[in-house]
């Protein structure tokens, strides 16, 4: 028998647990402050909870339960974990480091349904979803491996999986993360990205949170983007945009559009004009991220000179672009290819380099 996680509960199903074993519930925030802000281990390490509380925790509830199958630290000191679930799924979260700025990026799902071509956390389908807890174990482990006096700066949740596909459970979490009473990360510090799901664009919408929404583009057509993201075909670029048009009104943050360059699919003169002629009546800004190899795949990175000149097309058009860096390139960093060697089948082998 797996117990749940604290963390799954809110505030206020906390307080109100406490309160049902006969303890005031101001023992709730105590306990989350323990996990949140002084990254505790055990519940015995909660030295200013009554004992007996203590008790009653740790024989209804776990802290990490996940298991540790893999732990990577690249050459730009970049970490990723591969957790193992209750059930043998696994999942990939990233530690980035920079000179000011300590990135995390979590997934939201086992696998992935929308069908992007390019990319490996969809080549084995939609397994689950993960629950609030799933999530949250993630951001928390990374924050173990931080020293005594770094911070979690910034949250993407560009990990395996469809953000916006698993609302139910996302939202507890990233509320979670912006309370005070729990990681106390404001909301502009968060980052969620999305395929482009309109009705679920415009429910995060309705929050009236600032969190900074990145949509995945990746063609200035649907003739293209029906070829490169399956789920594109129930929806259409318009749908899409009008939704992160909304999005954008609503809560005033400007829209990333995300678009990964294909050499030779996706990355000529004439799509960096009609991706500057779709975005130029908006205030978006486009982030380019060069394919990364999936040693499954055919599609390759375009050369530099080429990603220079669509650069160059955006940014005489008005429309602020940047090519996004490579973090940890030598421990397979980007979404889901850890996690595909790890369950992919005997023909997916290891690249040794030689
Ligand atoms: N489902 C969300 C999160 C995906 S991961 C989304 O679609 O936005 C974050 C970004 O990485 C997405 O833009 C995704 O399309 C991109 N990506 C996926 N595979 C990639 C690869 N092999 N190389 C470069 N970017 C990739």
């Amino acid at each position: 028998m797996h117990r749940p996680r604290v963390y799954e509960k809110s505030l206020p199903e906390l307080a109100a647990w406490v309160t049902a074993q006969g303890f005031p519930g101001y023992r709730a925030e105590q306990i989350r402050r323990w996990i949140f802000g002084k990254r505790v281990n055990d519940f015995d390490a909660m030295h200013d909870v009554p004992a007996a509380l203590r008790k009653q925790l740790a024989e209804e509830f776990s802290l990490f339960p996940a298991t540790e199958v893999r732990h990577q630290v690249a050459g730009d000191r970049t970490e990723k974990l591969l957790l193992e679930l209750h059930d043998g799924e696994v999942i990939e979260c990233v530690l980035m480091r920079e000179t000011d700025r300590r990135t995390i990026c979590i997934s939201t799902q086992v696998g992935c349904a929308m069908g992007c071509v390019f990319c490996a956390s969809g080549m084995l389908g939609l397994k689950r979803n993960l629950t609030t807890g799933e999530i949250l174990e993630q951001v928390l482990r990374l924050d173990r491996r931080l020293g005594p006096d770094e911070r979690i700066t910034n949250v993407v949740v560009m990990g395996i999986g469809e953000p916006l596909a698993n609302l139910k459970s996302l939202l507890p979490a990233l509320e979670s993360l912006n309370d005070k009473g729990g990681m106390g990360l404001g909301a502009r510090r968060i980052t969620v990205s999305t395929v482009g799901l309109p009705d679920k664009i415009r429910e995060l919408a309705a929050l009236d949170k600032q969190f900074n929404l990145a949509v995945s583009l990746h063609a200035p057509n649907n003739a293209l983007r029906d070829k490169l993201v399956k789920v594109n075909h129930r929806i259409g670029i318009e749908a899409i945009l009008d939704a992160a048009d909304e999005y954008f009104q609503k809560t005033g943050r400007r829209i990333t559009y995300e678009y990964v360059l294909l050499s030779g699919v996706n990355d000529g003169p004439e799509e960096a004009r009609e991706l500057a002629r779709l975005l130029k009546p908006r205030i978006a800004h486009v982030n380019l991220i060069p394919m990364n190899g999936v040693a499954e795949l055919p599609y390759v990175e375009p050369t530099a000179p080429r990603t220079d000149e669509f650069v160059r097309i955006l940014e005489a058009s008005g429309i602020p672009a940047t090519v996004r860096k490579r973090k940890g390139a030598d421990i397979d960093a980007a979404c889901g290819q850890l996690r595909l060697k790890h369950e992919g089948p005997a023909t997916v082998e290891l690249s040794v380099p030689v």
